[in-house]
């Protein structure tokens, strides 16, 4: 019995998933692709509150992930990326009410420069009293169309004006629209943060990388149990990674650790697709030119999931 019960409680730890959650801005109703309103968010937040779901910081899942702790079920991280005013009016006092941690990403430029619309360094200052404040670029550029040094730079600048206006560094970055591919990944890590995060819808498992964290956006009316439900797929990309010129997508080819028969390819613009699986890996002939600025691809096992940004790189191999 011991045994059996033993048994019950690793499928469950092995199994379970976190999931983060990104907003941006909160009762803004002036630009509805990016905002949350407050009676939804309400709504999100009670939702969490009902159900037995944990609102916790960033680093604690992050310090789960380096000492290869099981990650319960029940975790959720709530970041917000861009350093929108309507955060420190509007948003601020809900996650205050419910004390609810987060972890807000600051694109530096439009703080320092002080761009309508965004948190002073004042404002910033204080509401790192309640939560975190991260790093989410100097001008919240479209990384893969710039060369190496540009994004360098962008980096080197930008952290050096957030840590002389808030006086620490920040351990952790998300990108800017959530694109990137392996040549900004490595640029990324290069300054040492703790955990990047992308926005591609998915889940947090104990295997996955603190360098490449997945996101789903809540904005407008989501369907916030929905997301819930989705695990994580213990999945390796081995192609395609990025996006070259050209457009040309060939094969796709990735492992998993898994022993499904049959799996899911989603690829935006072109839909869903099922493919049967041989020891658990998808390979399968994709052969199109994608023409769109970025092309989400995403597989599938039952409610695991997997996802690729893939956004075109005009400086890869450039020299
Ligand atoms: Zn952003």
């Amino acid at each position: 019995m011991k045994s059996l019960s033993l048994l019950f409680f690793l499928c469950v730890t092995v199994w379970a998933d976190a999931h983060i959650f990104i907003y941006h801005r909160f009762g803004d109703n002036r630009y509805p692709s990016t905002n949350t309103t407050i009676e939804e968010l309400r709504k999100e937040f009670d939702y969490f509150k009902n159900n037995g779901y944990e609102v916790i910081p960033l680093k604690k899942l992050v310090l789960a992930l380096q000492d290869k702790q099981p990650i319960p079920d029940n975790w959720v991280v709530l970041t917000i990326d861009d350093n929108y005013k309507s955060f420190y009016t509007n948003g601020l006092p809900l996650f205050r009410e419910y004390n609810y941690p987060f972890s807000m990403f600051v694109t530096v430029e439009s703080t320092d420069k002080k761009y309508g619309d965004f948190m002073s360094w004042a404002e910033l200052q204080e509401i790192a009293k309640y939560g975190a404040l991260e790093f989410h670029s100097l001008t919240h550029p479209h990384m893969t169309h710039m060369s190496d040094e540009a994004i360098t730079k962008d980096f080197e600048v930008g952290l050096a004006l957030f840590e002389k206006n808030l006086g620490f560094k920040p351990q952790y970055f998300s990108y800017p629209f959530g694109e990137f591919n392996p040549r900004v990944k490595k640029i990324a890590a290069s300054f040492g943060f703790k955990s990047i995060l992308n926005q591609n819808m998915g889940a947090v498992g104990s295997f996955s990388d603190p360098l490449d964290l997945d996101r789903s956006a809540l904005v407008g009316k989501s369907d916030l149990p929905s997301f819930l439900k989705y695990k994580a797929l213990n999945a390796s990309w081995i192609e395609p990674t990025m996006l070259l010129k050209d457009g040309k997508v060939g094969r796709l080819h990735v492992k998993t650790m898994e022993n499904a028969k049959k799996g899911g390819i989603y690829i935006s613009e072109h839909g869903f697709r099922e493919v049967a699986l041989e020891n658990g890996e998808f390979q399968a002939d994709i052969n199109k030119t994608l023409t769109k600025e970025r092309t989400r691809i995403m597989i599938s096992i039952g409610n695991k999931i997997s996802t690729k940004l893939l956004v075109k790189d005009e400086h890869y191999g450039i020299k």
